[in-house]
Formats: structure tokens, C-alpha cells, sequence
């Protein structure tokens, strides 16, 4: 028993011995945190004025928070996991995600699940033109051009298979940041192996039979047949010069994957 007691001391030591450098603004996040807690335990604001007033407000109990249902992936483009931490925790940068992944495999947990990031930006994905509200964003340390590594990717893998547990996301809703913001982003990298993610249920990838496939339409139109932003039917490879996930090899036709991976798409 003292052997037990002596043993959580030198614990309780050795924790209070490493110094939080983001202290200070964890106590913002939580400040923050405390603010929309009380924004959500308020009465509900009374609706319009020229509506005609209930005589009480009737609260119902049968509720929870909303879920994300995408998850997208990232690179950081940047040196190092201690320059992006530092990143997310300046409000002068006015980005965030919910997860940081290291190079070396460590997890960093930014901000609740439940709580919307900045990570999307202006983007669109179908109908859906607020990613960031639906969606959780991780970001993977890598410069952009160098490989992804092993352990990173281990982690990557653990963190989408609990996210997609608890959430229920579909197959195909974990996508990149290029798939979104085609005209702007690229990431994460060419180097990403989305198709190593989608054989494990993450993301969708084509099928090899779809490069002799010359049928298909050239695609410029998202699933709902509109127009993608700054593409044109004169122009069906734009999309793949920016995402590289879609890129096919210079070989083949281009507008046929892209096609096959869009009718993928539940
Ligand atoms: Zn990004």
C-alpha cells in the first residue's frame, strides 16, 4: 500500500513537472466553451414580432447535439506540429481544426467534436456550401511535399475508425480539402494514399477497369449537375490538375474517373 502510495506521489510529480505552454489559451477555449454553454441552456428567442405570442414557452425533452457527418483531411503545409499548434491557438490566423496529427504519430485533440472549426473555408461539396458546420477537420503535419509517414498514418486510421463509430459518417464523406475548394486547395498532397484509406472504408477510390472506360461524358458538374466553380464542359480536367486524389495517370481518360468516382457516391 505504501509502495502504491509513494508510486502515484512520484506520478503526481512527474505530471505537475511538464508545463502546459498553451495554458492561457485553454483558458479562452474554455471561456468560450462556457459561452455557448449558456447560449444553449437559454429559452429559445420568441419568434418574429408580427407573429402572434404564446401564452408560455413549452421546452421539449427530447433532444442532443448535432453530429458532423464529413470528415476532412488536410495537410498543414507547414514545418512543424508545434508551428501549427501555435497556429490554431493565435486568433489573429482565424484558422482551427478538431485534430492535429504529427509526423512521429502523436494526436493533439483541439476542440470538441460537437464545436464547428475553421478549416474549410469558401468551399462546396454537393449542395452543401457550410463544410465547416457539418464537418470535423484534421490536419496532418507535412510540408506538402514530402511523404506521409507510417505512424502518422496509423493514427490518421484510429482517429477516422472511432470518428466514423460515433458518428455514423458515410463511406463517402471522408474527403480532402482539394475535393472541396477545387479551385484553391490541393491538399492533402498527391502523396496521400487515399486509396489505401478507401480499401479500410474511408473515402471512395476508382476502379482499375475504369481506364479503359472512354464512354464516359466529360464531367464538369457537381452531383446535382451544376457547374463546378471555374470549370467548364470545355474544360473536364481542371478538376484533377488541382485534386490530386482524382489525378488519374497521364494515360488515362481523366473525365471517365472522375465520373466513375461521382457515380460511387451513394
Ligand atoms: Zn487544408
Amino acid at each position: 500500500m505504501k509502495k502504491m502510495t509513494m508510486l502515484l506521489v512520484l506520478a503526481g510529480v512527474a505530471t505537475a513537472c511538464v508545463r502546459n505552454p498553451y495554458a492561457a489559451t485553454n483558458k479562452v477555449y474554455r471561456r468560450q466553451a462556457n459561452a455557448f454553454a449558456r447560449q444553449l441552456q437559454a429559452q429559445p428567442a420568441a419568434p418574429a414580432d408580427s407573429l402572434p405570442a404564446t401564452p408560455y414557452w413549452v421546452g421539449t425533452v427530447n433532444f442532443n447535439l448535432r453530429k458532423p457527418n464529413y470528415v476532412i483531411i488536410h495537410h498543414t503545409a507547414q514545418k512543424s506540429t508545434e508551428q501549427t499548434l501555435k497556429t490554431f491557438a493565435q486568433t489573429k490566423t482565424q484558422v482551427s481544426a478538431h485534430y492535429v496529427i504529427g509526423r512521429d504519430g502523436q494526436v493533439y485533440h483541439l476542440l470538441s467534436d460537437y464545436l464547428r472549426a475553421w478549416h474549410g473555408g469558401v468551399a462546396r461539396w454537393g449542395s452543401i456550401t457550410d463544410i465547416n458546420s457539418v464537418s470535423i477537420g484534421i490536419e496532418l503535419d507535412n510540408d506538402g511535399a514530402e511523404p506521409f509517414q507510417d505512424a502518422q498514418l496509423a493514427s490518421l486510421l484510429k482517429v477516422l475508425g472511432s470518428l466514423k463509430r460515433a458518428y455514423n459518417i458515410p463511406v463517402a464523406n471522408f474527403i480532402g480539402h482539394g475535393d472541396i475548394a477545387p479551385t484553391r486547395k490541393s491538399d492533402p498532397s498527391a502523396q496521400f494514399p487515399w486509396q489505401k484509406l478507401a480499401a479500410r472504408g474511408f473515402g471512395l477510390w476508382y476502379d482499375a477497369a475504369v481506364l479503359t472506360d472512354t464512354t464516359a461524358a466529360p464531367f464538369a458538374s457537381d452531383s446535382l449537375g451544376r457547374p463546378l466553380p471555374g470549370l467548364t464542359p470545355a474544360k473536364p480536367c481542371a478538376l484533377s490538375a488541382t485534386t490530386p486524389r482524382i489525378c488519374p495517370p497521364p494515360s488515362a481518360p481523366s473525365s471517365a474517373i472522375l465520373c466513375k468516382l461521382i457515380r460511387a457516391r451513394p
